[in-house]
């Protein structure tokens, strides 16, 4: 649409002094039906990628001969720009390369499938919810396995990050075509490697208990741009293995665990609409990123908030130390 139009406009002027040649009203009228069929072509073609709509326009006469002007207007649609995941923050040896990024509430999010692959073959058992847990965020879910269980990735995309990694044993986080990444924890041997492209359904590692794990489990985590955002607000764990929405926004009650309990299933209610979305930032929580140097005493003086709310706010003790980078919620 915006580049059927946009090229309208560099066609109006490429053509003008030949057609201030014409009548003035037929000047319009041409652009105008030019117009016309490049927004309805626009509108109807969505799936084309190089689709061009040409246009004959009247001839015309000029002191140098008569002419037929033939305007070609590409159709571009959404598909045509392809974004390369592979962009932006693509770090194959840490977990999570978006440490030192914000990332704004409510995000738009849209999925070409309703449903995912199930990562486990057999009844998913969670045994542990996203949520508040033992004082601290658990910004996964846990689903119940044997180890030597065939772990297969939840929706097609490239492998970012296959190792071992602190807490989470071997690990394989998979990037997927929407910009979302997903997590796979505690595996007892990893299958694939960094950049391997993989289909959903496919094979990446077995079932485990590496990493600070109390019996073998999957943690999957889900993400986007660092942000874990609560797996069971997107997918149905059911068997029916249903993705909510194929257009879903995201709010931040969904990217904060201390908002959910790990023992409970959280109400879940998809926000489907831009609107809704934007009514939710109004509670959107501040959120500071803490720098070299930083201190508690430093932040929460900076911030108008006392020592103690803070800490409470982030469930962090006094004596706790800071760590570079680390995200604190300011105020909710
Ligand atoms: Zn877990």
């Amino acid at each position: 649409m915006y580049q059927a139009n946009g090229t309208i406009i560099i066609i109006y002027l490429r053509f003008k002094t030949l057609l201030d040649y014409l009548f003035p009203s037929m000047k319009y009228i041409l652009l105008s039906i030019a117009f016309l069929c490049g927004t309805l072509l626009a509108y109807t073609q969505n799936d084309s990628i190089s689709n061009s709509l040409k246009i004959e326009l009247q001839s015309y006469t000029t002191k140098t001969g008569t002419f037929i002007e033939t305007v070609e207007i590409p159709l571009l649609t959404k598909k045509a720009v392809a974004i390369d995941i592979k962009a932006d923050h693509w770090d194959t040896t840490v977990h999570n390369p978006y440490i030192n990024t914000v990332q704004l509430f409510p995000l738009e999010l849209n999925f070409t499938d309703s449903t995912y692959a199930s990562p486990v073959s057999h009844k998913k058992v969670i045994t542990s919810h996203y949520g508040w847990r033992n004082g601290r965020g658990h910004k996964g879910i846990d689903i119940d396995l044997v180890t030597g269980d065939s772990v297969v990735a939840i929706l097609d995309g490239i492998v970012r990050f296959a190792r071992y990694a602190n807490g989470f044993g071997n690990t394989v986080v998979v990037r997927h075509y929407n910009g979302l990444e997903s997590t796979y924890a505690h595996l007892s041997h990893i299958g694939v490697k960094a950049n391997d492209t993989l289909a959903r359904g496919q094979y990446l590692g077995k079932g485990g208990n590496t990493g600070n794990s109390r019996g073998s489990h999957l943690h999957l985590e889900i993400s986007y741009k660092g942000e874990q955002i609560h797996p069971e607000y997107l997918f149905d764990f059911s068997s029916k293995n249903a993705i909510r929405s194929e257009q879903v926004w995201v709010t931040q009650k969904w990217t904060h665990a201390r908002y959910h309990n790990s023992r409970r299933v959280s109400k879940v209610t998809v926000i489907k609409s831009a609107d809704e979305a934007l009514a939710s930032l109004a509670a959107q929580p501040k959120m500071y990123i803490v720098k070299k140097g930083d201190t508690l005493y430093d932040i929460s003086r900076r911030n108008n908030m006392s020592i103690s709310r803070l800490c409470k706010t982030n469930a962090i003790k006094q004596s706790s130390p800071l760590k570079i980078g680390q995200k604190l919620v300011l105020e909710l």
